[in-house]
C-alpha cells in the first residue's frame, strides 16, 4: 500500500538531488565522533560523494531507500499509482549509481553506500563504518 501523503511525497521529490538531508547529518556527526576526518561533496570526482575519507581513500553515499532502489526495504516500495513512471525513473537512479561507483573505484576509491533505513540502526551502522574504515588502504 502507498502510504504516503501527497506532500510527503512531494517533500521526497524535492529531497531527491539534496544534499544536507536528514540521514547524512546523522551519519556525518557519527563519523565525527568516531573522530574520522572527512569532506563532504566533493564535485570533482564521480558522483559528488555525499562524504570523503581522503585518508583512508573511501567515499561514501547516502542513499535514500525510495529513490536509490533500496531492495527487500519497506522505504523502497513504489507507489501505487504510476508505477512504470517511477520504475523507470528509480532504474535510471540505480544505474546511475552503480556506473558511479564503476568509475571511483577503477580511480582507487573504496566506496560504500550507507542507506536511510541502516543509518537509523545506530550500532549496526557504527560497526560497518568501523569495519569499512579499518581496512588496510
Ligand atoms: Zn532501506
Amino acid at each position: 500500500m502507498d502510504t504516503l501523503s501527497p506532500s510527503e511525497r512531494s517533500a521526497r521529490m524535492a529531497s531527491v538531488h539534496s544534499t544536507d538531508t536528514e540521514p547524512e547529518r546523522k551519519l556525518r556527526s557519527l563519523l565525527h565522533k568516531l573522530g574520522y576526518r572527512f569532506t563532504l561533496h566533493r564535485r570533482d570526482l564521480p558522483g559528488s560523494p555525499d562524504i570523503v575519507l581522503p585518508k583512508y581513500s573511501c567515499v561514501i553515499f547516502v542513499h535514500g531507500c525510495y529513490w536509490h532502489g533500496h531492495s527487500r526495504c519497506k522505504a523502497g516500495v513504489l507507489p501505487k499509482s504510476n508505477i512504470a513512471f517511477w520504475r523507470r525513473k528509480i532504474q535510471m537512479n540505480k544505474k546511475r549509481d552503480k556506473r558511479v561507483e564503476t568509475a571511483l573505484r577503477h580511480a582507487g576509491w573504496r566506496v560504500l553506500v550507507a542507506w536511510e533505513c541502516q543509518i537509523r540502526e545506530l550500532e549496526h551502522i557504527t560497526a560497518r563504518l568501523r569495519f569499512f574504515l579499518s581496512k588496510p588502504l
